[in-house]
């Protein structure tokens, strides 16, 4: 059987990392890719991963990163897009400081795009090309109506992960002719970094729905956004 070779950006801390360890326990070979090298490098080392630089706000990193990728095994089979930030903790919209929003956007929207653009001529080389965008719950337009109305309002990280819905299906048409599948992960509220550890899951219990979708089998669902249970999170 030929190896299943995996990125995850954002990775050397918080879910990322654990979705390595995941990914690695499974068999596949795994790049940990971060930003910051020393903290890459060490985390990398732990899980017995590769490491690879990326910082997803570049284009010209991103597309760095795809040449290291491409250099070791020439394709790419899963793509998790985990790189996130949450922003200042006011979000108030009617004091919002724009550049923040901008900011927000720029990792955890554009991050995407500049990641997957340069990823995608690796994975469609790949026979089962999986692409994983971690969204959260609270970017769901339904749930922000009803099951999430006690949450305050945030005007940056809210619609950056309701952007990254769209995108996920945007990107879900466009590649199916290809095999490829893209869906949006619903990781939960997990203790990291990002929450300072409020959250109630483990990021093991976030990993989770990011390896449920980056082993898919080929009849698996795209264009969809999902829990580790692979229930269906509604837009
Ligand atoms: P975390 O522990 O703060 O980890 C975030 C990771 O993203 C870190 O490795 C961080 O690197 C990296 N990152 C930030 N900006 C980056 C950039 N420009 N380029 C490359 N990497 C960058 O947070 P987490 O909770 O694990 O978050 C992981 C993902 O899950 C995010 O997309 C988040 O929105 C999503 N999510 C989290 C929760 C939750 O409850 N925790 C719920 C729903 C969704 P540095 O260490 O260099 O900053």
């Amino acid at each position: 059987m030929t190896e299943t070779i995996a990125l995850v950006t954002g990775a050397n801390k918080g879910i990322g990392y654990e979705t390595v360890k995941q990914l690695t326990a499974l068999g596949m070979t795994t790049f940990l890719a971060a930003r910051d090298v020393e903290r890459g490098t060490v985390a990398a080392k732990e899980l017995d991963a590769e490491f690879v630089q990326l910082d997803v706000t570049d284009p010209d990193s991103a597309k760095a990163a795809a040449a290291v990728v491409e250099d070791r095994y020439g394709r790419l089979d899963v793509l998790v897009n985990n790189a996130g930030i949450a922003g200042v903790a006011d979000q108030q919209p009617s004091t919002a400081d724009v550049n923040v929003i901008r900011t927000v956007f720029d990792t955890n929207f554009f991050g995407v795009i500049n990641v997957t653009n340069a990823m995608l001529p690796l994975l469609s080389r790949s026979s089962a090309p999986r692409i994983v965008n971690v969204s959260s719950g609270i970017g769901s337009l339904a749930g922000m109506s009803s099951l999430h109305a006690a949450l305050p309002p945030s005007l940056a990280y809210v619609p950056s992960k309701t952007a990254v819905n769209s995108l996920t299906v945007q990107y879900a048409k466009e590649l199916r002719p290809q095999g490829i599948l893209v869906n949006a992960a619903d990781p939960g509220y997990c203790a990291t970094d990002l929450n300072g550890h409020s959250g109630f899951r483990t990021t093991a219990q976030g990993a989770a729905v990011s390896v449920y979708l980056a082993t898919l089998g080929a009849d698996g669902p795209t264009g969809g956004f999902f829990t580790d249970d692979g229930a269906v999170v509604p837009w």
